[in-house]
């Protein structure tokens, strides 16, 4: 625009016309009227001289004269913040010029547009500034974008997650600072370079190529990549990627969305730790145990192979627990599982199944080796004593065996049916392992309503105590009784002790049972002594479970306390086989028994170790010699030999020895002969009941050897007076 410097104000809305080159003022005058952008010329205090139609358009008139009309304030009117103009117009006084000067603007209808202008000052020949013309652009709709690309810019810094965005030549065009910090990359290394998720030399080559491409065909792509920083921290990144398209349906970029999963990760692990292997023993837990017996069961069913399963349960751990504390016990337990894990092969697994017990799966036992094989190696692993921080104990496993396909098809059967071969093993003493036979699965219902009745039985006092008379050979009297349990259950009937007794054993039961038994038969002897019947001995049988519970001396102390019980006529029955399991300990036990006063006697003797040597450790008083032996002894001259070998020796060692068993005269003839002193049996009495024992007492203490006249005779030809009881 050609600056005028005529002084007077142009008077009129528009071009002014006529003059000195006219055809020349035409096409100005055309530009003005035709230009896109708004032309004006303003008075510096804020009135408008000339505008264009543009201008006009631009702020909601319909001509350029209505909007020179309605102005009269460019800078209350005009501008939605007045001040602008006062930026303009110092800008204007400062350099004659204003550029890209940016303000927001009301127009006619109030609403508001962006606009963009740049102008001069006109000046007169004096320098004052005489008016102002410049040129007005609509910038609101880039305004607007401007705004929202600001926008996203902040989102783009301020997300978490990594952001990086890969032009279609796979070159970096940018990346936020999440992106840097979860990758350790500098921006400067990354810029126009092929992308890196992970340090150089660890990114797997062409690995962002093949994704980039996937997300090309399919417009995304996720997944999961372990990366390594450039400090060479390895993490996982959680990686998607999407592509942006030109309108034309080209990819332009990708972008590409990382975030940094490995602390999720992580406790994914924790967790899926957590849930399969056991905490103490790092084995595998029962879950896991069953998972691989299945996929071992899975693959064998394919190639036509056999699973071994081994069930192990340590022996006397409760005890362990019990006497040396929880810590003790998980030592050991850690213990046997790194012996246990040492025996294994690389296929097989070794898994803690609960408390004491661990399962060992042997896929693809083939022909390899026999169950009796594998029980070896396991047993193997306990042949040294467990160095424990208190002292070096021994342990030992009951083993139980099953195979696939055998025994069961499928990983829950298995289990149960090395677990029935285990508990087996523990019922049949001496024995270290068994392998699982079908007759097991029949006991192990029985047993399963025996332990649900066994709780009842106790709670509503359903057992009760027989007495057997002990028969004194020299007196033709009754000198002791020994008291047995009797059950009868409700629905069942009788259930001899011989059947649940094990039961009670194995659940732990026992304690409940054996501590009303003893208390029981200490209180009856007592009545029977307040009533003239007084009893040498009361003897009561302890199970071997109860013998190892640390607290029986005290329990034995307590009892004989409450019921003023004198402690030399109580005796208590023991099997070798309780003995056996710890000698050390049982000697230990036995001496402290003994301390309190109370008689020991050995039980079915004979069947047992039949180890002769123990005998001297073992401070007893009495050997009960198994009814099995006093059986045959009519007709069987090696059982004989045996009887005369036990009183041989318990006389030499100052036991006094009972024979269990005696049914018949003749047998009892024969023990008379060989100087066994005391009997028990059905000859002289079945185990009845309180009264009916205390009858049969009375009677032979008023008539000795009553009922047994052929006896009485051979004891009276044989010299020996049988003086009455003091
Ligand atoms: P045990 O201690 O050897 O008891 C002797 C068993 O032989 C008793 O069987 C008794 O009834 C039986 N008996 C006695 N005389 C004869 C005879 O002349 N011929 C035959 N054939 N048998 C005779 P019972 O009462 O069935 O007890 C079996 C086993 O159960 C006992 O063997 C003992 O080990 C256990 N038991 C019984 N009561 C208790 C108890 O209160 N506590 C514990 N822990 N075990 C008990
Ligand atoms: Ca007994
Ligand atoms: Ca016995």
């Amino acid at each position: 625009m050609a600056a005028d410097t005529s002084c007077g104000f142009p008077g009129s809305a528009s071009w002014p016309e006529g003059g000195e080159g006219a055809s020349e003022d035409a096409h100005y005058r055309s530009i003005f009227e035709n230009a896109v952008e708004g032309i004006y010329q303003t008075t510096v205090d804020g009135r408008y001289l000339r505008v264009n139609p543009a201008l006009a358009r631009m702020y909601g008139f319909d001509d350029p004269s209505q909007l020179i009309a309605s102005f009269t304030d460019i800078a209350g009117q005009l501008y939605v913040n007045p001040a602008r103009r006062d930026d303009f117009a110092r800008v204007m006084a400062r350099d004659g010029v204003v550029t890209d000067f940016q303000a927001q603007v009301y127009r006619r209808d109030r609403t508001t547009i962006w606009i963009e202008e740049s102008a001069r000052c006109v000046r007169s020949r004096q320098g004052h500034i005489l008016y102002y013309e410049g040129m007005v652009t609509d910038i609101t709709v880039r305004m607007a974008s401007e705004e929202k690309i600001r926008l996203l810019a902040t989102v783009f810094e301020s997300v978490s997650e990594g952001i990086l965005v890969v032009d279609r030549n796979l070159k970096v065009c940018a990346a936020n600072q999440a992106y840097l910090n979860i990758t350790g990359h500098q921006r400067e290394s990354i810029l126009g370079r092929p992308p890196l998720l992970s340090t150089p030399g660890f990114d797997e080559s062409g690995l962002i190529e093949r994704i980039c491409a996937d997300a090309d065909i399919t417009g995304h792509w996720r997944g999961e990549l372990n990366c390594v920083r450039p400090d060479y921290v390895p993490f996982s990144a959680w990686i998607s990627v999407t592509t942006v398209r030109a309108p034309s349906g080209d990819t332009e970029f990708f972008v590409l969305a990382c975030s940094d999963i490995t602390e999720r990760k992580q406790q994914e692990e924790r967790i899926r730790y957590q849930a399969n292997f056991d905490g103490l023993t790092n084995l595998p837990n029962r879950r896991m145990l069953h998972e691989r017996l299945e996929q071992a069961i899975r693959l064998a069913a394919s190639a036509n192979e056999r699973v071994a399963v081994a069930f192990l349960d340590l022996n006397r751990f409760k005890q362990v627990n019990d006497s040396l504390g929880h810590r003790a016990g998980d030592e050991l337990l850690k213990q046997v599982a790194r012996r246990l894990r040492s025996t294994c092969g690389a296929s097989d697994t070794i898994g803690r199944y609960g408390g004491d017990e661990f399962v060992m799966i042997v896929p693809n036992i083939g022909e390899r080796f026999s169950a009796s094989y594998l029980a070896e190696k396991l047993l193997y692993a306990f042949s040294d004593p467990f160095p424990l921080p208190e002292r070096e104990l021994y342990c030992s496993p009951s083993i139980g065996i099953a195979f696939y396909p055998t025994d069961a098809d499928n990983a829950d059967g298995l289990i149960r049916c090395a677990d029935l071969a285990m508990y087996h093993t523990k019922r049949s003493a001496p024995q270290r392992f068994s392998l699982y036979m079908p007759e097991m699965r029949l006991q192990s219902v029985q047993r399963l309503d025996l332990e649900h009745d066994i709780r009842h039985a106790i709670l509503r006092q359903e057992f009760h105590l027989h007495y057997q008379p002990k028969f004194d050979f020299e007196t033709g009297r009754i000198a002791g009784a020994e008291a047995l349990i009797r059950w009868p259950h409700p629905t069942i009937g009788q259930i001899p002790p011989t059947d649940f007794i094990p039961v009670a054993e194995d659940t732990g039961q026992i304690s409940h049972i054996g501590e009303w038994t003893l208390r029981q038969a200490c209180q009856q002897a007592q009545l029977w002594r307040h009533n003239g019947i007084d009893l040498d001995v009361m003897a009561v049988n302890l199970s071997p479970r109860q013998f190892h519970d640390s607290g029986l001396v005290r329990l034995v102390r307590q009892i004989l306390d409450e019921t003023g019980m004198p402690p030399d006529r109580l005796e208590l029955e023991l099997t070798e086989g309780a003995m056996m399991v710890d000698m050390g300990r049982a000697v230990e036990t036995l001496r402290r028994l003994k301390g309190l006063g109370v008689r020991l006697a050995i039980d079915d003797f004979g069947t047992g170790y039949s180890s002769l040597a123990y005998l001297k450790r073992f401070p007893i008083d009495t050997l009960k010699i198994d009814r099995s032996f006093v059986r045959d002894i009519a007709n069987n001259a090696t059982d004989t030999a045996i009887i005369d070998t036990i009183i041989g020796l318990a006389c030499s060692l100052g036991f006094s020895v009972v024979a269990e068993g005696v049914e018949t005269a003749e047998q009892a003839l024969i023990l008379m002969e060989r100087n066994c002193r005391y009997s028990q049996g059905y000859l002289f009495c079945k185990p009845v009941p309180p009264e009916v024992f205390a009858e049969h007492f009375r009677r032979c203490d008023h008539e000795p050897w009553s009922g047994l006249p052929g006896l009485r005779s051979v004891a009276d030809a044989s010299q020996k007076p049988a003086p009455r009881k003091p």
